[in-house]
């Protein structure tokens, strides 16, 4: 017997439930946002049931349709009968919000990493050509008969816009620009939201670029701009977590320089890396080889370290010597070696 396509599987599992939990990665940027938002509302377009999307929007995205309604992390509430998490693994969730899908009926992922598990799933759509889940949400959607309006297209437009870097990164695919024009073609602002998507910045988000920039260094014999934001000076800037988002993709622009390295204190012992490459350096491998649970995409990745920024910042340009060598982790051809034979 023909098996039944992932999304017809997920129009199923939306229909039998009564409450849905949509979820991004912990810290949702704009693809994670426009598709859970996205989703949230073709699901209410199509079923009677319960949505809560989990999160608390960045200022960036405080204007989204739907983003007014979002249930903080803290209050997710279990039990839900379907948990769908979309761009990003269910190993990034918050405690609470981890808690209520593992609690949760049935498990579905809606993703274009390339690094799913697919059976830590009952529903899998996984995509890894997919320029954002946005893109994925759009399909599945037109599949499931929902209409696009101008809110919906507002959603979707500013994943893709996010993720392709305003359709200037290599995931941008002729897919991309043929989405771009059938969402413009419901009249949204779509140049108000490349705005404040990627170029706004607060004047606080502004000072804490001037500081990483003008503080940036080199390492790797200069294959490497490392920026470095310290709690001190985020605060001291006046800047929250969410000033810090794009500041990365402005040192990997460097003349000569391959990667980009954003060291950021969170804790006392939680830093986070954000990696950016322009080059043959797969990134989610070099998130990998930096520390478990690291990974992303082969240009744009992260990865988490429970340790003191001291430690981190003494310990990275070994490791970065090490995983860029020609036979290292990162380094040129390993993605092949990788994947195997
Ligand atoms: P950013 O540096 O903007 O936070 O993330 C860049 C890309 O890497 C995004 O696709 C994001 O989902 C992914 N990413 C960020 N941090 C992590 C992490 O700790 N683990 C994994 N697996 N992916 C990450
Ligand atoms: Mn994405």
């Amino acid at each position: 017997m023909p098996q039944t396509p992932p999304a017809e599987q997920l129009r199923q599992a939306v229909l039998a439930a009564r409450r849905v939990l949509l979820t991004g990665p912990v810290d949702p940027d704009g693809d994670s946002l426009g598709a859970c938002l996205a989703l949230g509302r073709g699901i209410r377009g199509i079923a009677g049931c319960e949505v809560d999307v989990a999160g608390v929007p960045a200022f960036r995205y405080a204007w989204m349709p739907g983003a007014d309604r979002m249930v903080a992390d803290g209050r997710v509430a279990g039990p839900y009968d379907l948990a769908v998490v979309l761009d990003g693994d269910c190993h990034r969730l918050t405690r609470p919000v981890e808690e209520a899908w593992r609690g949760a009926g049935r498990r579905a992922i809606i993703d274009h990493h390339a690094s799913v598990e697919p059976a830590e799933y009952d529903v899998v759509l996984h995509d890894p050509r997919a320029s954002s889940a946005c893109e994925m949400v759009h399909e599945l959607l037109v599949g499931w008969g929902v209409a696009l309006d101008a809110p919906l297209a507002e959603l979707l437009y500013t994943g893709l816009v996010y993720d392709t870097g305003g359709f200037r990164h290599s995931n941008t695919h002729p897919s991309s620009h043929r989405l771009a024009a059938t969402l413009l073609e419901t009249g949204i602002d779509h140049a108000g939201i490349a705005v404040r998507v990627l170029m706004e910045r607060r004047p606080a988000g502004l000072r804490l670029l001037g500081h990483v920039l003008a503080h940036a260094r080199y390492l790797a014999s200069g294959r490497v701009q490392l920026g470095v934001v310290p709690l001190a000076v985020r605060d001291g800037c006046g800047a929250t977590e969410a000033d810090i988002e794009g500041i990365v993709d402005h040192l990997v622009f460097t003349t000569g320089v391959d990667i980009a390295v954003l060291v950021i204190e969170r804790e006392q012992r939680r830093v986070k890396l954000s990696l950016r490459s322009r080059s043959d350096v797969n990134v989610a491998l070099l998130a990998r080889s930096l520390g478990p649970g690291g990974g992303g995409h082969p240009r744009a990745a992260g990865v988490a370290i429970e340790d003191t920024l001291e430690n981190v910042l003494a310990a990275l340009p070994a490791a970065l010597d090490a995983a860029l060598a020609p036979n290292g982790r990162a380094g040129p051809g390993a993605a092949s070696r990788a994947a195997g034979p």
